[in-house]
């Protein structure tokens, strides 16, 4: 068994989406399950609606709920010519919701809005199979995937997973060969809809591969594989068909955008190879990504804009030791905040942040309790690994370097 993972890049179109049932149909009868992303840019104009509906603006809320309604019907109809209501439930569910007045937590609403994305992609697709013979099983993720109700940014409750896993999909699979569902999405153990994160369906994909022990996870994406660089910032960037687990989260640690930094562990865990193939050319070789140590890798070249400087001073002239450094972390959990990069001195810390202004005020302000605050933005925080010194001098000429980290492997930059 293999588990397959389509992003919404993959089914932003009709001739896409006819074009990931003809790699389906490549695979002949292998046995597959397929993770399907909510349909391209879909995910974002959800998250309009939960801030129209949240604000209070309800027939704002409405309209831009039926512009992706009017979207999705559009596609079912040219891709299928029986009569289909394949997505009328899924829009109620919503509609609903939208007709009431907020009462609970925007994160609660969010999840239960956004979650359509993948339900109406992946029955649309369903339908569309069945459309041109392709049997498969669509399974609603939410019987399946139980999360807590941390919403937006749920924990998988993997014990009752790996349990319905094994009654359900299991046994499903000794009937069909193929069995389709959702990434991104799950549930509470009272049917509340939750998300796992924005990008988080590679990470669905691969919760699945682990529990279901596959041969492999192969994520398609619209890129020939993983490159060492963004393809729009660096003309020169070049594909790597060979990277370690490693490799891979360090990679999406230092914030490169190839896989969510979560897919990684649950595919090492059972060292499941992935596949990161173009699902515009099926037959590219790609990136596969395993436990082997891959050598001679070119520069790895991430760049995040965006970035804000924190610079935390003792208000005393005391050293900032441990105290000081744990107070920092706990501000760090409370309110969800990975910093980029940290930098210790004598009497203040430095550290980067991406730049989400709700969460930085909230800092500054409540670090100031302990510190002076000094607060700096539109900064890019340039991480090269493999890097030579030429790289660097390159990659940072004419700009100004606010601080630098450096181990024998990675070099970054604070750039201005
Ligand atoms: N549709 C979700 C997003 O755009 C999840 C995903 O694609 O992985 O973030
Ligand atoms: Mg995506």
């Amino acid at each position: 068994m293999n588990v397959f993972k389509f992003g919404g890049a993959s089914i932003n179109s009709i001739e896409r989406i006819e074009n990931v049932g003809k790699i389906i149909k490549s695979f002949g009868s292998e046995k597959i399950l397929i993770i399907i992303s909510a349909m391209g840019k879909t995910t974002n104009a959800l998250e309009k609606v939960v801030d129209a509906f949240f604000a209070g603006n309800q027939k704002e809320a409405l309209d831009l709920f039926e512009a992706i309604k009017n979207e999705h019907n559009y596609v079912l109809q040219q891709l299928i010519k029986k009569e289909s209501s394949s997505l009328k439930d899924f829009y109620t569910e919503i509609e609903w919701l939208l007709h009431d007045k907020p009462v609970r937590a925007y994160d609660y609403y969010y999840d239960q809005i956004v979650c359509c994305g993948e339900l109406l992609s992946t029955a649309l697709v369903s339908a569309y199979f069945n459309e041109i013979e392709i049997t498969n099983n669509w399974v609603d993720v939410r019987d399946i995937l139980r999360t807590d109700n941390n919403f937006r940014d749920a924990i998988v409750d993997w014990d009752f997973t790996k349990t319905k896993i094994t009654e359900t999909i299991v046994p499903l699979f000794e009937k069909t060969n193929l069995v389709l569902t959702q990434g991104f999405i799950g549930a509470t153990d009272e049917n509340e809809s939750t998300t796992l994160g924005r990008e988080g369906s590679d990470y669905s994909a691969a919760i699945f591969a682990n529990m279901l022990n596959a041969k492999s996870l192969t994520i398609w994406k619209d890129v020939e594989g993983v490159m060492n660089a963004d393809p729009k910032e660096f003309a020169d960037a070049q594909i790597i068909n060979y990277l370690s687990y490693n490799e891979v989260i360090e990679m999406a640690y230092y914030g490169a955008q190839v896989i969510h930094p979560k897919t990684i562990k649950p595919l090492q865990n059972k060292q499941i190879p992935l596949y990161v193939k173009c699902f515009l050319n099926k037959d590219l070789p790609g990136t596969t990504i395993d436990n082997k140590v891959a050598h001679n890798l070119p520069p790895i070249i991430v760049v995040k804009q965006q970035q804000v400087l924190l610079q935390l001073s003792s208000k005393d002239f005391s050293f900032v030791g441990e105290a000081y450094v744990s107070k920092l972390y706990e501000l760090f959990a409370a309110l969800k905040i990975k910093p980029n990069l940290t930098q210790n001195g004598a009497i203040s810390i430095l550290c980067c942040l991406d730049d989400k202004p709700d969460k930085i005020e909230k800092l500054a302000l409540s670090a100031a309790e302990y510190f002076d605050v000094l607060v700096e933005k539109n900064l890019t925080l340039l991480t090269i690994r493999y890097y030579s010194k030429e790289k660097f001098d390159e990659l940072t000429k004419d700009k100004k370097i606010l601080l630098t980290q450096q181990t024998t492997e990675t070099i970054q930059a604070l750039l201005h």
